[in-house]
């Protein structure tokens, strides 16, 4: 009841509707996922994070009804929802996405998964600072031969899979010296094993360019022999600025870490 009235004045007060379930919004501040979405969706309020095997953001884990809305998204996106994600994601990016390139994690088939490509639209959409301040999309990565499909695969057969399947477009390659100096960020939808990404970030690196890490949507939830890995994005920040420890508990950085015994 208190919570119908709460959101009930939250409409009144808020311009837009929730830009997924189109329904009641949060405070115009916020104006990502309503609170009912962010509820059914299970999306932790502090963000998803991690940094293996490389640092990524995110907004919740693949899972649930976050799962089926996702699904159906690569079907049939629409534009209105992934807005409103892109707007919840946007502010997990430490030191914002100003200044940086955002790179879409490419399908092998042209008719592939459009959703990579769409959330990096909408992240530069959001921006209020155009160039050269703002985070530019560019396409930097192709595929260089197709990879198995990895549904069944585990995560050191994915690494494997992943191996150079990634290179950079040869028109961006009179670029490189200008792109050196910004940092990077990959896009995708999920991350699972986190080996398609770990595949892009070093064709990138093997041109000399910085990646960051990587945003995401979705985290598929572990089920392995680490749990409770992730964080939240406060979190994550956090550990990135303090001095590396070592140790059991230091953060894995790029180090491939052997897959489930
Ligand atoms: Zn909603």
């Amino acid at each position: 009841m208190l919570r119908a009235l709460l959101q009930a004045s939250l409409n009144l007060i808020s311009a837009s509707p929730c830009p997924v379930c189109g329904g009641g919004a949060d405070p115009p501040e916020e104006r990502g996922p309503c609170l009912s979405c962010r509820e059914s969706f299970a999306l932790p309020p502090g963000g998803l994070a991690g940094e293996t095997p490389l640092p990524w953001y995110g907004l919740g884990p693949y899972d649930g009804a976050y799962r089926q809305l996702l699904l159906s998204l690569r079907k049939r996106p629409k534009e209105g929802v992934l807005r409103g994600l892109a707007r919840a994601l946007a502010p997990g990016v430490p030191d914002g996405i100003g200044g940086t390139i955002l790179v879409s994690i490419p399908s092998w088939k042209r008719q592939g998964n459009p959703l990579p490509g769409l959330v990096v639209q909408q992240l530069i959409g959001q921006q209020r600072q155009g160039p050269p301040w703002g985070a530019r999309a560019l396409a930097l990565l192709e595929r260089s031969r197709p990879t198995l499909g990895q549904h069944h695969l585990d995560r050191q057969l994915r690494l494997n899979n992943q191996e150079g399947t990634f290179r950079l477009q040869p028109g961006h390659r009179a670029a490189l010296p200008q792109l050196k100096r910004q940092p990077i960020w990959l896009v995708d939808d999920i991350l699972t094993t986190g080996a398609t990404a770990l595949a892009a970030a070093a064709a990138l690196e093997q041109a000399g360019l910085k990646v960051k890490g990587l945003l995401c949507l979705a985290r598929t939830p572990y089920r392995g022999p680490e749990p409770g890995r992730d964080r939240s994005w406060a979190e994550a920040r956090a550990a990135a600025a303090s001095p590396r420890q070592s140790g059991p508990g230091a953060p894995a950085g790029r180090a491939r870490r052997p897959g489930p015994p």
